[in-house]
C-alpha cells in the first residue's frame, strides 16, 4: 500500500474567511503508539485498518506529522457555560486535520485530533487530553453510535509515555474523532456577540449549503435552519433520556448544529435511577442533572435563536420555532417510551403507565438499564416470568401492583409475548457504558494492558444482543462504582 496517498484530506471549513480559524500544526506527541483503532469506521472511510500499522500514518493521527493534503486549523467559537456568557472559547486542544470522504455516500467526515497541543484558543489549558478521558470519549462515542444515537465518532486512540498534569500526573493520549461537522451553537453566538453580521451570515450560509441543502427552497432558510436544529436537539435529548445518558456539560459550545452528541467529558449512564442525578462533580448546582437535560436543551436553543435572530429577522417566527422544542421533545420521548415498555397500539393512559414505572424505579434506585431490559420478559398471561424483574426492585408490592396494570394493558396488544420481547430488546439495551466498566478498562490501560478496552468496545458495538458470554458487562455496578469521580475538561 502506498500509505501516504491513501489519505486525501479536504477542508471546506478552511475556505471560510480567515477570522473563522487559525492555521496551525499539531504539537508532536512523545513516542506515539497505537492503542486501538475503529476497524469499521476506517473501512467506511475507505482506509485499510492496517494502514495504522505504518509509522507515517500513525504519526498523522498522533499529530507528529502533517499529511501533505492536510491544512490543519483550530476554529474559534464562543458560548454560554453553566448559564453564563463566557466570551471567546474555541478549539483549545482540538485540531481539525480536514475531511475524509465516506466510501458509500457523497458525504465526508471531519477528522479532529483531540489533545493535539495548545492553540490560540487554549486560554489557561495545556492543549492535552489524558488517557483516562480519551478512553472514555473513544468508548462512549462508539457506544452511542451503536445505540443508534447521533454522535461524533472515534477513529483511533493513540497513546504516549508523555505525562500531563491533572490532579496528579497522568498518561497523555490523542483521540482521533470524526463527525460530519463539529460546528456548535457557540460558533453562531461568537459572531452574534461580536456584532459581526457578515460572518454570522457566512456561517449560516456555509451550514445550509453543506449540511442542510434542502433548506435552500424555504422562503426563509435561516428560520428553516433554526427549526431543524431545534427539532434535532429535542429529539437527541429525548434519546438520551430514554437510555439514561447524561452529558454532564451542556454548555452551548458543546451543542452541535447537526444535533449530534458532542464533546464527551464527565458524561455518565444512569445506574440506579435517580432523576436528579448529577454526573459531573464540577456541576455543584446540578444544572446539568439528568432531569434538567430537556429543559437545558431548550435553554440552549434559545441562545442559538438569539444569535440567529438578525438573520431570521422576525421575532414572532423565531419564538414560535422555539416553542416547537417542547412538542418535538415530548413527541420523540413519548414514542420512544411506548416502545421501551412494549406498547404499540396506543391508548390514552399509556403515558401514566410509563411515568408510574419510572416513579417506582426512582423510589428504590432501581437500575435504569436492567429495569427496561428485563421488562421484556414479562408474560401477558401470568406471573411466571416476573421474578428476574422483581429482583431489581425494593418496593415489590408497588411493582406487583404496577405489573397487574401492565399485564392488563398488554392484553390489548396483538403481539405475542415472544414477538414483543424481541422488539423491546431492540430498543432497551442490555449493555451501556457504565462508569465502572470504563474505569476497569482505564485501569488496565494505564499499565498498557488494552485487553479490557478491546473487549468492552466489542461488547458495546452490539448493545441490544444477548451476548450471554459477556453477562458480567450487564450486571449491576459494584459498590465502588459510585465513587468514580468525573469532572470537567480532563
Ligand atoms: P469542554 O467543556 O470540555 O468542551 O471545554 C470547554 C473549552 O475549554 C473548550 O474551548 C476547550 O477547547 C477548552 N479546553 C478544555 N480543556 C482544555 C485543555 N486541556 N487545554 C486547552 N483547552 C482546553
Ligand atoms: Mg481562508
Ligand atoms: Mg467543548
Amino acid at each position: 500500500i502506498n500509505s501516504s496517498s491513501a489519505l486525501n484530506f479536504e477542508n471546506r471549513y478552511a475556505s471560510l474567511s480567515k477570522n473563522f480559524f487559525t492555521p496551525l500544526d499539531p504539537t508532536p506527541l512523545k513516542n506515539p503508539y497505537l492503542i486501538t483503532r475503529n476497524v469499521d469506521l476506517l473501512q467506511n472511510l475507505g482506509l485499510a485498518p492496517e494502514l495504522l500499522d505504518q509509522q507515517e500514518i500513525l504519526e498523522v493521527f498522533s499529530g507528529n506529522r502533517v499529511h501533505q493534503s492536510s491544512r490543519p486549523i483550530a476554529t474559534v467559537y464562543s458560548g454560554h457555560q453553566f448559564g453564563i456568557w463566557a466570551g471567546q472559547l474555541g478549539d483549545g486542544r482540538a485540531i481539525l486535520l480536514g475531511e475524509l470522504k465516506l466510501q458509500h455516500s457523497q458525504e465526508s467526515l471531519e477528522i479532529q485530533l483531540k489533545g493535539a497541543g495548545v492553540t490560540p484558543y487554549s486560554r489557561m489549558g495545556d492543549g492535552r487530553a489524558v488517557l483516562r478521558s480519551s478512553i472514555r470519549e473513544y468508548l462512549c462515542s462508539e457506544a452511542m453510535a451503536a445505540l443508534g444515537i447521533p454522535s461524533s465518532r472515534a477513529l483511533c486512540l493513540i497513546g504516549s509515555d508523555q505525562y500531563t498534569m491533572r490532579e496528579m500526573p497522568e498518561k497523555t493520549a490523542v483521540v482521533t474523532r470524526a463527525a460530519t461537522s463539529f460546528i456548535r451553537f457557540g460558533n453562531f453566538e461568537h459572531w452574534y456577540y461580536n456584532q459581526a453580521s457578515s460572518e454570522l451570515k457566512e456561517l449560516a450560509d456555509f451550514v445550509i449549503f453543506n449540511y442542510y441543502p434542502e433548506l435552500h427552497e424555504r422562503d426563509n432558510p435561516y428560520l428553516g435552519l433554526l427549526e431543524e436544529v431545534i427539532k434535532r436537539t429535542a429529539t437527541l435529548i429525548a434519546h438520551w433520556q430514554c437510555v439514561g445518558f447524561m452529558h454532564g456539560v451542556l454548555n452551548t459550545d458543546n451543542m452541535s448544529i447537526l444535533g449530534i452528541t458532542l464533546d464527551y467529558g464527565p458524561f455518565g449512564f444512569m445506574d440506579g435511577f435517580n432523576p436528579s442525578h448529577i454526573c459531573n462533580h464540577s456541576d455543584t448546582q446540578g444544572r446539568y442533572a439528568y432531569h434538567m437535560q430537556p429543559e437545558i436543551g431548550h435553554w440552549n436553543c434559545h441562545a442559538l435563536a438569539q444569535a440567529m435572530l438578525p438573520l431570521i429577522g422576525d421575532i414572532e417566527q423565531t419564538q414560535s420555532a422555539l416553542s416547537n422544542y417542547i412538542t418535538d421533545f415530548k413527541t420523540a420521548y413519548h414514542a420512544n417510551m411506548l416502545k421501551k415498555i412494549g406498547l404499540y397500539e396506543e391508548t390514552e393512559d399509556d403515558q401514566t403507565l410509563y411515568e408510574s414505572y419510572l416513579e417506582i424505579m426512582a423510589n428504590g434506585l432501581t437500575d435504569f438499564t436492567l429495569a427496561f431490559r428485563r421488562l421484556s420478559q414479562i408474560s401477558k398471561h401470568n406471573e411466571d416470568q416476573d421474578q428476574q424483574l422483581r429482583d431489581l426492585f425494593i418496593d415489590r408490592s408497588g411493582l406487583d401492583a404496577w405489573l397487574r396494570q401492565y399485564r392488563q394493558r398488554l392484553q390489548r396488544e396483538t403481539l405475542s409475548d415472544e414477538e414483543r420481547r424481541i422488539r423491546m430488546n431492540l430498543i432497551n439495551p442490555k449493555f451501556v457504558l457504565r462508569n465502572h466498566l470504563a474505569q476497569q478498562a482505564i485501569q488496565k490501560a494505564e499499565n498498557k494492558d488494552y485487553t479490557e478496552l478491546h473487549t468492552l468496545s466489542q461488547v458495546l458495538k452490539r448493545p441490544f444482543d444477548e451476548q450471554s458470554e459477556f453477562e458480567a458487562y450487564a450486571q449491576l455496578p459494584p459498590d465502588w462504582a459510585s465513587e468514580v469521580s468525573v469532572s470537567c475538561s480532563s
